[in-house]
């Protein structure tokens, strides 16, 4: 079957045609700028990269624009829309109402909608690609899979937050988690390689990109995980703050005049290791090389991330009471083996050893602890998309 993957953000759109057969992306994609006026990166598995500019005044648009790339006479992929089975969409809040994937109708559509307010800036966007593509291909069906349902298994004991229970009772204010469909592949990956059984698994996944998360996985079951409410929440991400006190934000308002709009923009955008290193980047490439030029804020900013992580894995070993591995990815996690040795450093306790040797890899499936280390430290790519559409032909 051919699987189209969309993943739609306010101004861009993501794609990817997999072939679940094969589970090999026939072509993936981004179009960026829509509302603004609009461009389409397409690329054809094994193919040079083709830029189009066309106007994309919505992502209604957008969508027709991918369709178009897609059975293009020179770059295209297939002859017809008509090869494409079903859509699966990433959908970011699912609230309280979805704990798996779902296909999608118009009660799925409304009861999305009602998460609008858990997820203002995600979920009203990835509703749009949803409708746009029920709009140009109305009998294909489409799934959405959401990145807070692999996190619905959290016992209340980890998704309550210490405030007054009416506020879970009126607004359902909890810790829901993201990076959901990550956390799930990765931990399933890395019971595969190691041959754990499901039933008998405690594994800590560390998804350290530009976001970032750690989430606790006991016998194939997300039990915790370091974002909440929103992706806000837990590790110092690229320019996101993670966990701060509460109070600060009251004290930015009084001594520097913001209003909360402003102070959440700073917490979101200005912050992480992009503030903590007095603006440096959000890029960890940059921060790395600066530290080697000597700059001590970079190498800061570096050092209160690897603590942050190492703080949550020892957390999570406490909640699970053992870990049985630990496995690093997305675009940090699998590529900077720095922050690999950094973060394990703390590791010595749980009984957990680096093989330096081992850990020179990136981007591919890897076990790097030594063959004695009590609790094994692996790299597992995450294929968010591969997920995606894993999920909706499971579905179908
Ligand atoms: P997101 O999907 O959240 O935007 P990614 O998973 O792409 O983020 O991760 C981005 C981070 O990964 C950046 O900080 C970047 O520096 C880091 N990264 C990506 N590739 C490499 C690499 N080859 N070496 C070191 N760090 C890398």
């Amino acid at each position: 079957m051919k699987i189209l993957v969309i993943n739609c953000g306010s101004s861009s759109l993501k794609y990817q045609l997999i072939n679940s057969d094969t589970e090999e992306a026939l072509s993936v994609g981004i179009c960026e700028r829509i509302g603004i006026d609009g461009r389409l990166n397409h690329t054809p598995a094994g193919r040079e990269k083709v830029v189009i500019e066309e106007n994309m005044e919505n992502h209604e648009v957008a969508v027709k624009v991918v369709l178009d790339a897609l059975v293009n006479e020179s770059y295209g992929v297939i002859k017809s829309l008509n090869e494409i089975n079903a859509i699966g969409h990433r959908v970011v809040h699912g609230g309280e109402h979805f704990a798996s994937s779902v296909i999608i109708d118009q009660e799925v559509i409304e009861t999305i909608e009602d998460c609008n307010e858990l997820a203002p800036l995600h979920n009203p966007a990835n509703l749009i690609g949803i409708r746009a593509c029920h709009a140009i291909m109305p009998d294909i069906p489409n799934v959405a899979v959401f990145d807070t349902a692999f996190h619905q298994t959290m016992p209340s004991r980890a998704y309550m937050y210490g405030l007054p229970y009416e506020y879970y009772a009126k607004y359902k204010i909890r810790r829901y988690g993201f990076h959901g469909t990550s956390h799930s592949y990765v931990s399933k990956r890395t019971m595969d390689i190691l041959g754990l059984p499901r039933d008998n698994s405690k594994i800590i996944v560390c998804h350290l990109g530009n976001g970032a998360s750690v989430s606790a996985v006991l016998n194939g079951e997300s039990v915790d995980t370091s974002m909440g409410l929103t992706p806000l929440e837990g590790l110092i991400m690229g320019t996101r703050c993670g966990d701060i006190d509460p109070a600060i934000i009251n004290h930015i308002a009084n001594t520097e005049g913001k209003s909360i709009e402003e102070i959440m923009s700073v917490l979101n955008k200005e912050s992480g290791v992009y503030g903590l290193s007095g603006g440096i980047s959000s890029d960890f490439r940059d921060l790395q090389k600066e530290t080697i030029h000597g700059s001590t804020k970079a190498k800061q900013a570096i050092d209160v991330f690897c603590y942050r992580v190492a703080k949550y894995i020892g957390s999570y070993a406490a909640a699970m009471n053992g870990a049985d591995a630990i496995t690093f990815t997305a675009g940090l996690g699998e590529n900077d083996r720095k922050i690999r040795t950094q973060i394990s450093s703390y590791l010595g306790y749980l009984g957990a050893e680096m093989d330096e040797t081992k850990n020179q890899v990136q981007a591919e499936e890897a076990v790097l602890s030594t063959d004695d280390s009590k609790v094994k430290l692996l790299i597992v790519p995450t294929n968010e998309e591969l997920a995606i559409a894993r999920e909706t032909t499971a579905l179908l």
